[in-house]
């Protein structure tokens, strides 16, 4: 993905493209507790939403059951509802969409988008990193376990171009070329789960997501996201990409690498330090006040503009942070 020029990017660029009612959304995967890098994203989200007069509701995006954390769902909502981060509409799980999911596989499959790939590792190991089409191009029958590839460039039916170009609210000016900077995506996976890619967007579009905020780590997919949105007629929201909380040495805070769970005790600082973070400048007395008053003062000052561009280091007291 390569930054483009952002002078002319202006707020009004990034709104025009956006369908009429704000709606957005906080989707975490439940691998784990929520950590401080979730809650800025959280945060964000809720924020532009509400200052926006906009929905904001929470998915939980629990497709991966070999990588969930039982009981981390619940702990997540729980967790929402200690900072008083409260979600509009019903909670929507993953795990109750595989029909649609299936149909859309199938819509994809009739106009030939989609086909069976049974690349081991090894064999993506001979050429790593973006995906060559091996399996698009044979001719032989492939034998199951197989996975489902969706084509991202050269369609039986052109609908889409293989350059996606969009306007990030944070990040700037983006393009990528599909062919060469992420190639055919998996959609079902060998073992039989859906891909992320391909649930997101679904999910996206039934819950009629206007305004995407999440961490830049996932501004890499973008593009293909926004694609896929083309390839099943629907327009693609406004994203913005926040910067990562890194963690001292330099680490993305994530669950993987074990961040500390939030301390729901500490719930208005928590706020007040992700609102620092974003670079919203948070006086510093609202530190003793309580959640509701951290929180109104947040929605009336939120400016997505302030927010800068690059990652990090959080700054974390332990005081902040359950001990593990
Ligand atoms: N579920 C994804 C995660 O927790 C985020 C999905 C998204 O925001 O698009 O990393």
């Amino acid at each position: 993905m390569t930054e483009g020029h952002t002078q002319d990017l202006t707020l009004e660029d990034a709104a025009s493209s956006a369908p009429s009612q704000y709606r957005g959304r906080f989707a975490p995967s439940p691998s784990g507790p929520l950590h401080f890098g979730s809650l800025i994203t959280a945060l964000a989200s809720f924020l532009d939403a509400r200052s926006h007069q906009g929905k904001w509701l929470v998915r939980i995006d629990d497709i991966d059951p070999p990588r969930e954390q039982p009981g981390a769902a619940d702990s997540i909502l729980r967790c929402l509802e200690a900072h008083h981060l409260c979600w509009d509409e019903t909670v929507f799980y993953q795990r109750h969409q595989t029909d649609v999911y299936e149909n859309c596989l199938r819509e994809l499959q009739k106009n030939d988008w989609i086909y069976h790939c049974n690349c081991s590792r090894q064999d993506l190991q001979i050429t790593p990193g973006i995906y060559q089409g091996r399996c698009r191009d044979r001719q032989s029958e492939i034998q199951s376990p197989y996975a489902l590839r969706l084509k991202l460039y050269d369609l039986p039916n052109h609908v889409s171009s293989e350059i996606i170009e969009f306007n990030d609210w944070i990040q700037g000016r983006q393009t990528q070329n599909l062919r060469t900077e992420a190639g055919d995506q998996i959609v079902k996976r060998r073992d039989g789960f859906y891909a992320y890619q391909l649930a997101v967007v679904v999910d996206d579009i039934a819950q009629k997501i206007s305004h995407i905020v999440r961490g830049r780590d996932l501004l890499d997919v973008t593009a293909r996201q926004i694609y896929f949105f083309e390839l099943l007629g629907s327009k693609p929201p406004v994203y913005a990409h926040l910067p990562l909380a890194l963690m001292p040495n330099g680490q993305k805070l994530s669950k993987q690498n074990l961040a500390p769970a939030l301390d729901n005790q500490q719930a208005h600082l928590n706020i007040w330090q992700a609102l620092h973070f974003l670079d919203q400048n948070p006086p510093l007395e609202l530190k003793n006040s309580s959640v509701d008053e951290v929180l109104n003062w947040a929605v009336q000052n939120w400016r997505m503009e302030r927010v800068g561009r690059e990652d990090r280091i959080a700054f974390m007291k332990e005081a902040l942070l359950q001990k593990r």
